[in-house]
Protein backbone atom coordinates (compact mmCIF):
# COMPACT_ATOMS: atom_id res chain seq x y z
CA UNK A 1 0.00 0.00 0.00
CA UNK A 2 2.63 2.36 -0.53
CA UNK A 3 1.31 3.84 -3.69
CA UNK A 4 -0.24 7.03 -1.27
CA UNK A 5 1.58 10.12 -0.86
CA UNK A 6 3.33 11.40 1.97
CA UNK A 7 0.53 14.00 3.91
CA UNK A 8 3.20 15.94 5.44
CA UNK A 9 3.64 19.77 3.74
CA UNK A 10 7.10 21.12 3.74
CA UNK A 11 8.34 24.76 3.38
CA UNK A 12 10.63 25.69 0.93
CA UNK A 13 11.14 29.24 2.26
CA UNK A 14 8.03 30.99 0.87
CA UNK A 15 5.39 28.91 0.66
CA UNK A 16 3.87 24.88 1.80
CA UNK A 17 3.46 22.28 -0.62
CA UNK A 18 2.92 18.95 -0.18
CA UNK A 19 5.36 16.26 0.55
CA UNK A 20 6.10 14.75 -3.33
CA UNK A 21 7.28 11.31 -1.52
CA UNK A 22 5.46 8.28 -1.81
CA UNK A 23 3.85 7.36 1.61
CA UNK A 24 5.62 4.24 2.86
CA UNK A 25 4.63 4.67 7.11
CA UNK A 26 0.98 4.66 8.05
CA UNK A 27 0.69 6.42 11.49
CA UNK A 28 -2.40 8.13 12.76
CA UNK A 29 -4.32 7.09 9.65
CA UNK A 30 -2.41 8.73 7.55
CA UNK A 31 1.10 7.76 4.83
CA UNK A 32 3.99 8.87 5.70
CA UNK A 33 7.71 8.85 3.75
CA UNK A 34 10.24 7.75 5.94
CA UNK A 35 11.18 11.99 6.37
CA UNK A 36 7.91 12.83 7.63
CA UNK A 37 6.79 9.76 9.74
CA UNK A 38 5.75 11.44 13.02
CA UNK A 39 7.36 8.34 15.19
CA UNK A 40 10.69 8.79 13.47
CA UNK A 41 10.44 12.47 13.03
CA UNK A 42 10.06 12.48 17.11
CA UNK A 43 13.08 10.22 17.29
CA UNK A 44 15.12 12.07 15.69
CA UNK A 45 14.60 15.73 17.33
CA UNK A 46 15.14 13.59 20.70
CA UNK A 47 18.79 12.29 18.95
CA UNK A 48 19.22 15.72 17.55
CA UNK A 49 18.01 17.12 20.99
CA UNK A 50 20.30 15.37 23.01
CA UNK A 51 23.48 15.55 20.73
CA UNK A 52 22.79 19.49 21.01
CA UNK A 53 22.54 18.97 24.73
CA UNK A 54 26.24 17.38 24.70
CA UNK A 55 27.39 19.64 22.47
CA UNK A 56 26.33 22.90 24.71
CA UNK A 57 27.78 21.18 27.75
CA UNK A 58 31.03 20.59 25.97
CA UNK A 59 30.97 23.97 24.77
CA UNK A 60 30.12 25.02 28.23
CA UNK A 61 32.96 23.08 29.91
CA UNK A 62 35.06 24.46 27.76
CA UNK A 63 33.83 28.03 28.25
CA UNK A 64 35.01 27.33 32.16
CA UNK A 65 38.05 25.96 31.73
CA UNK A 66 38.93 28.93 29.60
CA UNK A 67 37.78 31.27 32.51
CA UNK A 68 39.32 29.17 35.16
CA UNK A 69 42.68 29.40 33.12
CA UNK A 70 41.96 33.35 32.76
CA UNK A 71 41.24 33.76 36.37
CA UNK A 72 44.78 31.79 36.95
CA UNK A 73 46.53 34.08 34.67
CA UNK A 74 45.03 37.24 36.61
CA UNK A 75 45.98 36.09 39.53
CA UNK A 76 49.69 35.08 38.59
CA UNK A 77 49.97 38.05 36.63
CA UNK A 78 48.90 40.06 39.89
CA UNK A 79 52.10 38.10 41.91
CA UNK A 80 54.38 39.48 38.76
CA UNK A 81 56.01 42.85 40.68
CA UNK A 82 56.09 40.87 44.43
CA UNK A 83 57.63 38.30 42.45
CA UNK A 84 60.39 39.95 40.49
CA UNK A 85 60.68 42.59 43.26
CA UNK A 86 61.68 38.98 45.64
CA UNK A 87 63.85 38.39 43.14
CA UNK A 88 66.00 41.63 42.29
CA UNK A 89 66.19 41.92 46.23
CA UNK A 90 67.24 37.99 46.41
CA UNK A 91 69.76 38.44 43.56
CA UNK A 92 71.59 41.97 45.21
CA UNK A 93 71.31 40.26 48.53
CA UNK A 94 73.44 36.49 47.07
CA UNK A 95 75.81 39.24 45.14
CA UNK A 96 76.52 41.11 48.18
CA UNK A 97 77.10 38.43 50.47
CA UNK A 98 79.60 36.88 47.58
CA UNK A 99 79.03 34.02 45.60
CA UNK A 100 80.86 31.83 47.24
CA UNK A 101 78.08 31.33 49.74
CA UNK A 102 76.13 30.45 46.82
CA UNK A 103 76.51 27.92 43.73
CA UNK A 104 77.09 30.09 40.10
CA UNK A 105 73.61 28.53 39.14
CA UNK A 106 71.20 29.71 40.99
CA UNK A 107 72.85 33.61 40.89
CA UNK A 108 72.55 32.59 36.92
CA UNK A 109 69.43 31.31 36.99
CA UNK A 110 68.39 34.49 38.96
CA UNK A 111 69.74 36.92 36.31
CA UNK A 112 68.29 34.82 33.69
CA UNK A 113 64.79 35.08 35.29
CA UNK A 114 65.22 38.97 36.19
CA UNK A 115 66.63 39.58 32.15
CA UNK A 116 63.59 37.77 30.88
CA UNK A 117 60.92 39.87 33.67
CA UNK A 118 62.73 43.36 31.81
CA UNK A 119 62.15 41.53 28.24
CA UNK A 120 58.84 40.93 28.84
CA UNK A 121 58.36 44.37 30.79
CA UNK A 122 59.34 45.34 27.30
CA UNK A 123 57.40 43.84 25.58
CA UNK A 124 60.36 41.96 23.53
CA UNK A 125 60.12 38.25 25.59
ZN1 LIG B 1 7.21 13.26 3.25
Amino acid sequence: MATQRCWAEVWNGSTWYPCSRKGKNLEGGKWWCTQHTPSFVKAKTKTTYAALKQRLAARERAEEATARTQRQNERRLALYPQLVEALRKLVSQCESMGRASHTNAVIEAANAALAAANRAEKGDA
